[in-house]
């Protein structure tokens, strides 16, 4: 997974576009949980709640500039909102990495975005919220089956939604026998998950599926060997979903072909 010289630009351009909707990212991921409207009002500080000016908005440098604090109260900011600016940015350029000059790039940077928010959103409040989850599946599904009709693409597209359906099916049938196991914010998420990996193929989403239960055991494992969760507490399965499903998109085949497929 390499970017071509030809390709900085849209390469930039991409990054750019990421530290931008990283930063709109971050409003959805602190206010969708509350049930706050992501659009009005404007962003104010959550402790003295004046609202920023624009020059306090700005991706990563605001936050750099001042400190990570607030102007006006002095709170520290939480270092997450560079993180998910500069993840999103990277993202972005990994994505279009794999891809190239495609189409079908426009789907998968959607399914970036939208991983990334729940990923966060699921590991701060354990819950995948139905509004970001269908809205997300929505967005993927219209402009991948778009770029599927308009480019010739339908054994692509029918095998992303065969995948989507069985897994979904599978967490469906997990779900109902050991709903401590698995929620059914992760039954609904599946179905995207199958559809961006199952366009790729369905060796890709069986290493994605493995990938993220491999992040799951070895996060949990540090995280109980540093006491910062015990066995009873519930896991954010559908952050380790996101992070397995984004290393499948990018990594996957040259994972496979690595083993030898
Ligand atoms: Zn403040």
């Amino acid at each position: 997974m390499t970017l071509a010289t030809e390709n900085w630009g849209i390469g930039i351009t991409l990054a750019v576009l990421g530290l931008a909707i990283g930063s709109f990212l971050n409003v959805v991921i602190h206010r969708v949980p509350r049930n706050l409207s992501v659009i009005r009002p404007r962003s104010s500080c959550p402790q003295c709640r004046r609202t920023l000016a624009p020059v306090e908005n700005i991706p990563v440098l605001s936050w750099m500039l001042l400190r990570g604090r607030c102007r006006g109260c002095e709170t520290p900011i939480s270092f997450r909102y560079p993180l998910v600016e500069l993840g999103t940015a990277i993202c972005f350029v990994a994505t279009f990495a794999r891809f190239g000059r495609d189409w079908i790039l426009l789907p998968f940077e959607l399914g970036v975005a939208g991983m990334i928010a729940l990923a966060v959103i699921d590991a701060e409040n354990l819950v995948l919220p139905k509004r970001i989850v269908w809205l997300h599946l929505g967005l993927v599904a219209s402009t991948m089956a778009t770029v599927a009709i308009t480019t010739h693409r339908l054994s692509a597209l029918g095998t992303a939604a065969g995948v989507a359906i069985v897994w979904c099916g599978a967490f469906f049938a997990i779900n109902a026998a050991a709903p401590r196991l698995l929620g059914f914010g992760d039954v609904r998420y599946s179905l995207v998950l199958g559809l961006l990996l199952g366009w790729i193929s369905i060796p890709t989403a069986l290493v994605g599926y493995f990938l993220a239960n491999l992040v799951g055991v070895l996060v949990t494992m540090v995280l109980l060997g540093l006491k910062k969760t015990t066995r009873d507490t519930p896991l954010p399965y559908g952050t380790y979903l996101s992070v397995g499903t984004m290393l499948g998109i990018w990594f996957g085949a040259d994972l496979l072909h690595a083993i030898g497929h």
